[in-house]
């Protein structure tokens, strides 16, 4: 049984309350730090942990506070990143709805590290019913004095608000959050600069994923050095995992970073194998946009070792032959899957979602699903499949932010692995309704 540190107690009934929540350990970081560490040391014990972005980037999250900047008088903003919109990724969701104080918990110690008098909890549109749990758990922890002024009895007060989102994907990208956030069009900024010297109304600005931020309450509580320990290398802690597709048991899941592939799809404690006995197609193991990669890649690296659920593990490879953990979204298709209409659902997500600000996203995620779509209803023409990867070629790397590498990759990882599917769809369009999936 893995190790579970950050929804231990989900099943815990009444565990959404503040009552029952701090029966069972909670808020023990906000005590811990606000009474006996220095913001600095706080960070540090981050720093130590290791602990990566869990929102799909990977990057370090000790790091990542350590280069906000503190010119004097000026605000600072801790946001975090709700908006959670990645097909196949629900673990956000779950971690707010069933423990919305560990959000909360998190936010506070996180800001009391950054200095922050005041965060934002940046929710997407469809989850407003959330918002309205993470809404009653903050009135809970104003009344017990946990935010506020002077949060028990020190010198650190904070004030903690929820703004929901209109339901655009593009806003779970930081900068566009923080536009939306302001009030505008969530449109994505050019970077320099950084949120972490000019972010949300021009301050110095963190923006962290759920995930993260809950994961600095247990980092807090154990130490940082002890929160390394768990996990492989330089992928320490544990992850949740939304796991969907043709298992047997879909749902979220917190491993323990670097869980074999082939036991989290077929051991009974996670997904318990694939449905009707059916054989592993392929595995999208990071969220709609990260490279799909067929069965026989995604059990074993190129070099015939076992691919464990790790950022490094699953980027083994590279994009030849590995994809990336990103946010955890674990789609796993079996064999009656048609990669190309899959695919073909992606795109349209990405050209519905492009801002279209620039243009190689906003015409290329256009052409895809236009292409794609031709294809799937047995008009493709010879050239399809060579045209798409041309197309997704030139939008990789060239756009303001990456949604464009995010549509562009699914169509470049399609091509490298099953080209023969799609070459089956042009050449042969009167079966293509053999090839439609089986649900
Ligand atoms: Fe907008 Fe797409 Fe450009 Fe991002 S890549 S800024 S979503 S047009």
């Amino acid at each position: 049984m893995g190790k579970k540190i950050l929804i231990h107690n989900d099943k815990v009934p009444g565990i959404n309350t503040l009552e029952v929540y701090r029966q069972h350990g909670g808020y023990a970081s906000v005590e811990k730090a606000l009474k006996t560490m220095t913001p600095e040391a706080v960070v540090e014990e981050v720093k130590k942990s290791g602990l990566r972005g869990r929102g799909g980037a990977g990057f370090p999250t000790g790091m990542k506070w350590s280069f906000l900047a503190k010119p004097p008088g000026v605000e600072r903003y801790l946001v975090c990143n709700a908006d959670e919109s990645e097909p196949g990724t629900f673990k956000d969701r779950y971690l707010m709805e069933k423990i919305p104080h560990a959000l909360i918990e998190g936010m506070i110690t996180s800001s009391y590290a950054l200095g922050a008098k005041t965060s934002y909890i940046y929710i997407r549109g469809e989850y407003f019913y959330v918002a309205r749990i993470l809404e009653n758990a903050i009135n809970e922890a104003y009344a017990a004095g946990l935010l506020g002024k002077n949060i028990l009895g020190t010198e650190f007060s904070h004030d903690c608000y929820v703004q929901v989102g209109a339901g655009a994907y593009i806003c779970g990208e930081e900068t566009a959050l923080l536009e939306s956030l302001e009030g505008k069009r969530g449109n994505p900024r050019i970077k320099p600069p950084f949120p972490a010297i000019a972010g949300l109304y021009g301050c110095p600005t963190v923006v962290n994923n759920v995930e993260t931020i809950a994961a600095v309450c247990p980092i807090i509580n154990m130490g940082g050095d002890e929160y390394a320990k768990i996990g492989v290398g330089r992928s320490t802690g544990t992850k949740l995992i939304s796991a969907s597709g043709h298992i047997n048991k879909p749902g979220v899941y917190e491993i323990e970073m670097g869980v074999p592939v082939e036991e989290f799809i077929y051991s009974e404690e996670y997904c318990g194998g694939i449905i009707n006995g059916r054989k592993l197609k392929a595995v999208v193991a990071g969220g709609s946009s990260v490279p799909i990669l067929p069965a026989e890649l995604i059990l074993k690296t190129e070099k015939g070792e076992p691919r464990l659920m790790t950022y490094e593990s699953l980027s083994d490879g590279g994009f030849a032959t590995g994809t990336m953990l990103g946010s955890g979204g674990f789609i796993v298709y079996d064999e009656t899957t048609s990669i190309v209409k899959n695919l073909y659902t992606f795109a349209r997500f990405y050209h519905h979602e492009s801002c279209g600000q620039c243009s190689p996203c906003r015409e290329g995620t256009g052409w895809m699903e236009k292409i794609l779509h031709r294809i799937v209803e047995g008009h493709g023409k010879p050239g399809d499949v060579d045209l798409l990867w041309d197309i997704q070629r030139k939008i990789e790397g060239n756009t303001i932010c990456p949604l464009g590498d995010a549509a562009a990759w699914p169509v470049a990882s399609a091509i490298r692995h099953f080209r023969k599917e799609f070459e089956d769809y042009i050449k042969y369009p009167e079966k293509i309704k053999d090839f439609m999936p089986v649900v």
